[in-house]
C-alpha cells in the first residue's frame, strides 16, 4: 500500500485498517522511525505495545520486523492499555517506544503513538516520519536487532497500587472497561484497592468492541454505567476508554461529571500541596474551572487539546496538573504525568476515601452553567483550518478570542469555541453561558457565520 499522509495527525498517527493503514505501513513507520532515531542518536531497546485490536498483532509483528531489521532492538511488553507503555518508558530505560492503538475509535480503525525518551512525538516531528516514509529511508544496520518479550502489566499495577497505598476507607463502584484493553488491569486495580465493583460491565478483552464504541466522551456511553450506579448504589461510576488512556465519570447520583469537573477534584487536592502551581486544561474546558482552580489557589493555564501537546505544556511550566474535557488526566503529583486512566481512577478513590466526601461534595461550589456537548460538524481536512483562522479573525474584531487552539471567543456571557479536529475531517464545537438564553444567543450567533461559510450544521 501507498501510504495516506492523512493518517499522519498532529499527535499520532491513526486511520481505517484495509484502505487507510495496513502492515505495510507498520513497516514502513519501522524503518522510518528507525532512521529517525538514528538521527537523533538515540539508541537503546525500543519498547513495543499493542491495545486488543485484532488487526494489533499483525501490525506489532511487521512494526517490530522493521525495527529489527533497522539494527534496532525491540521490548514486545505484548497487549498493554498506552498508559502501561508509557510506565515501559519511564522504567525499562528503553530509548523510546511504540503503542499501537486507535484509543477510543472503532474497531476497524488502528494507528502508532510513537515516542522518544518519554515523551510522545507531535507536530513537525509526526510529518518528519511521514518525509522520511516517502522517501522510503532505511538504515544500513551491520547486524540486525533483537527482540524479547517482556510482561510488565503486573509490575504496573503493583506500582499504582504501592504509590496509592490502602484506602482510608471502603468504596464501591460501577466499572466500565467496554472490552477495551483497560479490562486486563481494571478489575484487577480495585480488588488490590480493596474497592467493591457492585457491577463490572464489559470488563473482559475484545477488541472488537462487539457492544459499543469505547468513547467515554459520549453521554450515550455512559448510559449503561449510570444504570449500574443507579441500580447497585455505588457511589462513583467509572469508565475508560478503549486503551485506557481517558477516564470517564458517574456520580453517585448517577449523573455524568465531565472531564473539566473531574480535572476540578483533582486541582483542589493537588493544589492543596502545591500551593501556586499551575494547572494545565484544554479549550473546550467550562469556565467554572478556571475558576475552581484559581479559588484553590492555582494559576489556570488553557491550552491546546492533544496528549502530547499537553504533556509538552506541562514539562515547559512544570505544571504538577493537566487534564482534558475528553477524559485525559495528567497528573505528575506523586505520579510520572502521562495520562492514565487506571492511575486516575485510583487517585479518585483516594481522594473520595480520605476526604470521606462524595463525588458530589468535593464539587461543591464548582457551579454548572449551561453549555453544549461537544459537537463535531464534518468539515474536509483541507478546509477546517481555513475556516477557524478566519473565525478567529471574524471575532478579534470586537470580542477577546483565545486562539491557541481554534478560536474561542469570549462573549458578555459565556463562550463560544470553534476548532479543527485533528483526529477526524471535522470541526468541534462547544457553548457556554451563564443563562440558557446567553446560550442560545452565542450558539445562533457562532453557528450562523459558520452556515455563512458554507458549513452544514
Ligand atoms: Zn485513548
Amino acid at each position: 500500500m501507498t501510504v495516506a499522509p492523512q493518517i499522519f495527525r498532529e499527535y499520532d498517527i491513526r486511520g481505517l485498517v484495509g484502505s487507510e493503514l495496513d502492515v505495510d505501513t507498520a513497516r514502513d513507520v519501522g524503518r522510518a522511525f528507525a532512521v529517525y532515531l538514528d538521527d537523533i542518536n538515540v539508541h537503546g531497546p525500543i519498547a513495543v505495545g499493542r491495545d486488543n485490536r485484532p488487526s494489533g498483532d499483525a501490525l506489532r509483528d511487521a512494526l517490530v520486523a522493521a525495527l529489527i531489521e533497522s539494527g534496532v532492538d525491540v521490548i514486545d511488553v505484548g497487549v498493554v492499555p498506552t498508559p502501561t507503555l508509557y510506565w515501559a518508558l519511564e522504567k525499562l530505560g528503553v530509548g523510546g517506544g511504540v503503542q499501537i492503538t486507535a484509543s477510543h475509535n472503532p474497531a476497524p480503525y488502528n494507528g502508532f503513538k510513537v515516542c522518544v525518551g518519554t515523551n510522545a512525538l507531535y507536530g513537525e516531528d509526526i510529518q518528519k516520519l511521514l518525509v522520511l516514509v516517502e522517501m522510503g529511508k532505511r538504515v544500513a544496520a551491520n547486524k540486525p536487532g533483537s527482540v524479547r518479550q517482556e510482561a510488565i502489566l503486573d509490575r504496573y499495577l503493583d506500582d499504582i497500587v504501592q504509590r496509592i497505598g490502602p484506602l482510608a476507607r471502603p468504596l464501591s463502584i460501577a466499572l466500565d472497561c467496554a472490552n477495551g484493553v483497560g479490562s486486563l488491569v481494571g478489575p484487577r486495580l480495585m480488588e488490590r484497592l480493596g474497592v467493591k465493583v457492585t457491577q463490572c460491565l464489559l470488563c473482559t478483552s475484545d477488541g472488537r468492541f462487539p457492544k459499543r464504541q469505547p468513547d467515554p466522551s459520549q453521554a450515550k456511553n455512559l448510559e449503561d454505567l449510570q444504570q449500574a450506579v443507579r441500580a447497585t448504589s455505588a457511589q462513583v461510576g467509572i469508565a475508560l476508554d478503549g486503551d485506557a488512556d481517558r477516564i470517564g465519570v458517574v456520580d453517585e447520583h448517577g449523573e455524568i461529571v465531565w472531564g473539566d469537573r473531574v480535572l476540578a477534584i483533582y486541582a483542589r487536592d493537588v493544589l492543596a500541596r502545591n500551593p501556586g502551581a499551575p494547572v494545565i486544561f484544554d479549550v473546550k474546558c467550562s469556565e467554572a474551572l478556571p475558576q475552581a482552580i484559581t479559588a484553590a489557589g492555582g494559576k489556570p493555564f488553557m491550552w491546546r487539546t492533544g496528549h502530547s501537546l499537553i504533556e509538552a505544556k506541562m514539562h515547559e511550566i512544570h505544571a504538577p496538573l493537566a487534564g482534558e474535557l475528553s477524559g485525559h488526566m495528567y497528573i505528575a503529583d506523586g505520579y510520572y504525568g502521562y495520562d492514565d486512566a487506571l492511575y486516575a481512577a485510583a487517585r479518585l478513590l483516594s481522594i473520595m476515601a480520605s476526604s470521606s466526601k462524595t463525588i458530589t461534595e468535593l464539587l461543591a461550589g464548582v457551579p454548572v452553567y449551561p453549555s453544549t456537548p461537544e459537537i463535531r460538524i464534518d468539515c474536509p481536512d483541507d478546509k477546517k483550518f481555513a475556516i477557524v483562522s478566519n473565525a478567529v479573525t471574524h471575532w478579534q474584531a470586537n470580542h477577546t478570542v483565545v486562539d491557541v487552539d481554534g478560536a474561542r471567543v469570549v462573549f458578555d456571557g459565556g463562550w463560544g469555541l470553534i476548532r479543527a479536529s485533528n483526529t477526524q475531517p471535522a470541526l468541534v464545537l462547544r457553548f457556554e453561558a451563564h443563562t440558557q438564553d446567553e446560550l442560545s444567543a452565542i450558539e445562533n450567533e457562532m453557528e450562523g457565520w459558520l452556515r455563512q461559510q458554507g458549513v452544514a450544521i
